[in-house]
């Protein structure tokens, strides 16, 4: 796989990558910054065991942009941004992480960073050494971060189920889940508390061993969990599970769930909708953690869990209404109105941009009694 990255960062308007190599630390890096137009840009770090340099760069693009949409559907003053760190035998992870940390205090508080697969408390305290930009995993941060997660996808699961039979019905429905980790335990926790039968599966025994012990649900080996008939089936673990070879073997009416880029392919979502299964997309929904941290970060307060449970709520419900009004794929419907109301922030903000330049003109010029539109006519007559 290659990659043209400067041809990719234009298609979809982004405004920096960045590549870290550190020999010290064997750190190899791509930092992406979608967009800070509106405010920092936010999102977490990834480390992973990537195939090749050009698909850690797609990962990284990909999940930026989709930190941009969750930002902009969720209405905050903010942008997306990812690092991937490409994980390697010879990678010495605390150095690199502190590297790392050094690298995004430069940007001085252009980009905040955070957790994300493989990046967890241990590894956010030795950013947190050396950035002021990283989340705090302690008590002295936004806190309840997985839990503000779950929360959302509580939510875009209840907006599925209600726009496809007007009702939660909880005690009649059951939910498949993949991954019982941070979110997925969570998620279950509300399910089995609202009363539906709950259906797990984990590729680590133990981590499913906790969610049947804590909360009594049921298991099945990882991989068979495809195959359930139920009324949801919640990804929890990693991206890309919606694929040519899982889509046939899914038996559910909803798909929704927290993780990210759920499908492979946005052809993927298309053939959801042609086989009558609602998705609803995971930058509509798992934007819990961003909505709880960013607004931690900008306006110094914790978003309670509720809240953004009821923010999540009105975006899944609104944006499911207008799929159907359009007769069209959820999927498709988000990203186009993401990236219309994306568009039109910038717009705005370009609009202001202009505007402030021009009254900056006016007011130097003020003081030699020079109108914004005598300006405008000089610069045009120059
Ligand atoms: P986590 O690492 O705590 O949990 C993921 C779980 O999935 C692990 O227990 C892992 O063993 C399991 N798993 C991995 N592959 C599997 C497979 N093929 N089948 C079954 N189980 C599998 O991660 P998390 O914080 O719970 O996040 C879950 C997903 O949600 C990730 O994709 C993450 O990027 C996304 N997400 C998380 C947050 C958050 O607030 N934590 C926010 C937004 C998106």
């Amino acid at each position: 796989m290659s990659i043209r990255l400067l041809d990719a960062m234009a298609r979809e308007d982004f405004e920096e990558v960045v590549a870290v190599q550190d020999r010290r630390s064997g750190l190899r890096a791509v930092v992406a910054l979608h967009d800070t137009s509106a405010g920092p840009a936010f999102g977490g770090i990834r480390r992973w065991n990537y195939a090749s340099e050009a698909s850690a760069a797609l990962d990284c693009l990909r999940l930026a942009r989709a930190m941009t949409w969750k930002c902009v559907l969720a209405g905050l003053p903010a942008g997306g941004a990812k690092t991937v760190v490409l994980d390697h035998g010879g990678l010495d992870p605390e150095s690199a992480y502190r590297h790392l940390g050094r690298v995004i205090e430069r940007m001085g508080g252009r980009y905040y960073t955070g957790p994300d697969v493989n990046t967890g408390e241990r590894e956010l305290a030795w950013l947190a050494a050396e950035t002021r930009y990283a989340t705090d995993p302690g008590p002295e941060g936004p806190q309840e971060l997985a839990e503000s997660t779950a929360a959302g996808v509580f939510a875009g699961i209840a907006a599925g189920l209600r726009h496809l039979d007007g009702e939660e019905d909880w005690s009649r429905r059951s939910v498949v889940i993949q991954g019982l980790g941070s979110v997925g335990l969570r998620l279950a926790r509300r399910l089995v508390e609202q009363g539906a039968r709950v259906v797990g599966a984990d590729i680590d025994e133990r981590t499913a061993q906790v969610a049947v012990t804590e909360l009594g649900i049921e298991t099945v080996a990882p991989g068979d969990e495809l195959d359930v008939p139920c009324d949801v089936f919640s990804p929890n673990a990693l991206g890309g599970l919606v694929h040519d070879l899982t889509l046939v073997r899914l038996r559910a009416r909803v798909v929704c769930g927290g993780a990210n880029n759920v499908l492979a392919s946005a052809a993927h979502g298309d053939r959801l909708h042609a086989r009558g299964i609602l998705f609803v997309p995971d930058f509509m929904v798992n934007a819990g953690a961003l909505i709880r941290g960013a607004l931690f970060h900008l306006e110094g307060r914790r978003e309670p869990v509720v809240e953004i449970q009821a923010r999540v709520d009105a975006v899944a419900t609104e944006l499911l209404a207008l799929a159907r009004e359009l007769g069209r794929p959820p999927s498709r419907v988000a990203v186009a109105e993401a990236s219309r109301r994306l568009a039109a922030r910038r717009n705005r903000l370009r609009g202001c941009d202009d505007a402030a330049a021009l009254s900056d003109k006016g007011r130097v010029s003020g003081n030699h009694t020079t109108s914004p539109a005598d300006t405008d006519r000089k610069d045009s007559d120059a």
